[in-house]
């Protein structure tokens, strides 16, 4: 099989300096840093063997580093000169040597202690830095597939990339000639080290970790199954024993989240399922290969279909295939507790998907902690949904922790400890049951009031089904944001009109009767549907988002309408667009429901009696046109995470900006102000549903500007209650009218902060 352009790109993305830098300095030490890189080299170029042999500048010869496919205990004993085998003449020509018949070669020169012989085919790169010598890079195939120019351009920019990355190490590599593994970085956590880190769901638990990282995975596994004596037999019953897995899990999950109900391992149960996939295997085992490398080599050629192919959403599918495998061949070596089994243990990793979330938590994981700084708010938004304890470090080398480790993470107190002594960890938890003795302990108010009677509407923001039940329990007036987005973006296809008509009418009927604000799909920005967007935006915040993405995709958007239409009962529906930018804007899309309410009465659907269509305020630019705007829209609510975002000009799911992110710029609180005014002018319903809705620093101010509905995550909703219980209306109007009268951020950061600290001193 010949390579593709598609997969070539991908080996070349692979091998970017940064992946290879991230790789280098999340090794032990030089030697398992080549180890991982043969690995890669050998699965991505489909090559038998693998090899890197580094250069001695002292002894002025070449050291065998690193292979897979060829003797391992070769290593460091094999040496060769300049010019001494094909290797040797890379190097010493400093050009790269491309052999079909490896034996017929000159100055071919076969090592006896490596087992080279059944490969013919070969393909070595010298690695150098300016004149520097490095090392080479070689790989090895059986007769049937000699390399090709693109193999060789491939391997070209690899060698180049580990220049750059050894060049950096030379001294350490010149320190060798005993043939011990270089010691470069290791990870060196005291017991119970306290890492600081950013609490996207609190929570407090502790358990063994398991590392998210299916490719070192596999090769874990890979290794392990080299000596199996298992037959066809075997196979079967792992398969069996997976597809039994898969469906318990698959049952789990519907009873957790029946909105994503069979969503994930679907897709993991169809892989068994394809008699292609199943056929091959045994066709390979029958000929004599092991089962699990016949497993292996069938699973490769499928993922690297997958990855090669431009779409994303086919992309992503390499992922279910390794879970496949990890399962598969786990339940083969009977090794499945340190590979897959995630129940009660914290999860590590470096980038999650959706679906990882929901795998996690359906599997019973204790917690998440993410170890890069690029934590994405659905992501986040997903892990509360979830009740799913989730911290962020940004300490990308905790993937490096061996196994059996175990974290403890405070999802209260933002931070993890690795490796706690017990006394710590019993202490946590004893000081977190106290306080929650003490939260237990406080009477559960049902309806909110200000100190001095006002009545104020507290709502929750909803993204999954299971939101509803914890809404239920914090005695919710109602939802003032339902995030339709969630069930897209953790789906493989859009929803059809009758599946979102399915889930709308579940949610309608558990609020029984109580209003429902849907808004319409906010996709874009980092909410990215994998299975349609096939580009990558320059500046996704900015680009196709939200409204725009449903008005551009008019038969998505009619489908939507039309099943939250036929939802809603007989009573009053309450439809909101995100992200509207204009008045045209708004009634484009109010003219789709219009339109989609004749068409649904004409078919003879039953229809809710009153239709309220309302807006998202989170685009600056409604600050100017909102008395217009209210000659068309039934309601407002503000969506400050976006609004602050835009105003500001701050990427808010970019840590790397966050300490301009702020909320309390006087320039984010005057325009509140007038919003908040204009919408109460002219008698239009007008509600807060960011994040500032529950932050306890505001809510002063926003009683003050006259919100009296606030949105948001259920868990928030007693503490909020108990705060506004403690508020005058008089003492927030105050605070409203002095804060937009500042000019810089620090003023109105100390007086937010006083008059918080003044209220819960009260009492
Ligand atoms: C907001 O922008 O404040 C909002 C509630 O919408 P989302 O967080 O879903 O973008
Ligand atoms: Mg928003």
């Amino acid at each position: 099989m010949s390579k593709t352009g598609g997969e070539i790109d991908r080996l070349k993305m692979l091998c970017e300096f940064s992946e290879l830098n991230w790789l280098f300095s999340n090794s032990e030490d030089i030697r398992s840093f080549l180890d991982k890189i043969v690995q890669m080299v050998s699965k991505h170029m489909h090559a038998g063997a693998a090899t890197v042999f580094l250069w001695n500048d002292n002894k002025e010869e070449l050291i065998l580093e690193a292979t897979i496919g060829l003797n391992k205990g070769a290593i460091g004993q094999v040496r060769l000169k300049p010019g001494e085998g094909l290797t040797g003449l890379a190097l010493l020509n400093k050009q790269p040597i491309l052999v079909e018949n490896a034996d017929a070669h000159p100055q071919f020169k076969r090592i006896p202690s490596i087992h080279e012989e059944k490969f013919k085919n070969f393909l070595a790169v010298p690695i150098l830095r300016g004149i520097m010598n490095i090392g080479v890079i070689s790989i090895q195939r059986e007769q049937e597939r000699p390399f090709k120019t693109e193999d060789l351009q491939a391997l070209t920019v690899i060698a180049s990339q580990l220049a750059n990355i050894l060049e950096n190490t030379r001294t350490h590599l010149m320190s060798d000639t005993d043939g011990r593994a270089y010691p470069l970085k290791s990870l060196q956590m005291k017991e119970g080290e306290r890492i600081d880190g950013k609490t996207a769901c609190t929570g407090l638990q502790s358990g063994e970790i398991f590392i998210l990282d299916r490719e070192r995975s596999l090769s874990m596994l890979s290794e392990e199954v080299i000596s199996d004596e298992d037959t066809l037999e075997d196979f079967k019953k792992a398969v069996e024993k997976t597809e039994r897995q898969l469906r318990e899990l698959q049952t789990k999950t519907e009873e957790l989240l029946d909105d994503t109900a069979s969503l994930i391992f679907t897709s993991h149960l169809l892989i068994l399922k394809d008699q292609d996939f199943i056929g091959e295997i045994h066709r390979h085992i029958q000929k004599g290969s092991k089962p699990s490398t016949a497993i292996f080599k069938v699973a490769d050629r499928y993922m690297e279909l997958f990855a090669s192919n431009p779409s994303p959403f086919v992309k992503e599918k390499v992922h279910d295939v390794e879970d496949v495998i990890l399962r598969l061949v786990g339940n083969l070596v009977k090794e499945t507790d340190a590979s897959i089994n995630m129940k009660g243990r914290i999860l590590i990793a470096r980038e999650l998907y959706p679906s990882d979330i929901l795998q996690a938590s359906s599997e019973g994981a204790a917690g998440i902690v993410l170890v890069s700084g690029g934590i994405t708010s659905h992501i986040s938004i997903l892990s509360q949904s979830l009740r799913l304890p989730m911290v962020i470090v940004d300490r990308p080398e905790l993937m490096n922790l061996a196994p059996h480790q175990r974290v403890i993470m405070d999802g209260h107190d933002d931070c993890i400890y690795v490796n706690p002594p017990k006394e710590l960890e019993q202490r946590l938890f004893r000081e977190r049951k106290g306080e929650d003795a003490k939260t237990g302990k406080t009477a559960v108010l049902k309806t909110t009031k200000t100190k001095d009677g006002t009545k104020i509407t507290l709502m929750a923001n909803v993204n999954l089904i299971s939101d509803i039940d914890h809404a239920e329990k914090a005695h919710a007036e109602g939802v003032g944001l339902y995030r339709t987005e969630f069930p897209f973006l953790i789906r493989s296809n859009f929803p059809s009109e009758e599946e979102q008509y399915t889930l709308y009418r579940k949610i309608c009927t558990a609020m029984r009767g109580k209003p429902v604000v849907f808004r319409t799909l906010d996709i874009g920005g980092d909410k990215i549907l994998s299975y349609y967007q096939d580009y990558q935006e320059r500046n996704p915040f900015l680009g196709l988002r939200s409204i725009r993405f449903s008005l551009m995709h008019r038969d998505t958007f009619r489908e939507q309408i039309r099943a939250i239409l036929r939802a809603s009962g007989g009573g009053t529906l309450r439809i909101m667009f995100p992200m509207i930018s204009s008045v045209e804007e708004f009634i484009e899309a109010k003219n789709v429901v219009i339109d989609c309410k004749k068409e649904l009465k004409k078919e003879g659907y039953p229809l809710p009696r009153i239709v309220k269509i309302g807006m998202m305020v989170e685009v600056p630019s409604i600050t100017e046109i909102m008395e217009d705007l209210c000659d068309y829209a039934d309601f407002f609510s503000i969506g400050t995470n976006d609004f602050i975002q835009y105003i500001l000009a701050v990427d808010r799911s970019n840590e790397k900006v966050a300490e301009f992110y702020l909320s309390h710029h006087p320039s984010v609180l005057r325009s509140l102000k007038r919003i908040v005014e204009t919408a109460q002018k002219r008698n239009k319903e007008i509600a807060v549903c960011g994040e500032m809705a529950r932050q306890e620093l505001f809510i002063p101010f926003l009683l003050g500007i006259g919100v009296r509905v606030f949105s948001m995550g259920a868990t928030y909703i007693p503490a909020t209650r108990k705060l506004i219980s403690r508020i005058t209306l008089r003492e927030a109007r105050e605070t409203a009218t002095r804060a937009v009268q500042f000019k810089t951020c620090s003023e109105t950061e100390v007086l937010l902060t006083e008059t918080l600290n003044k209220i819960k001193s009260r009492n």
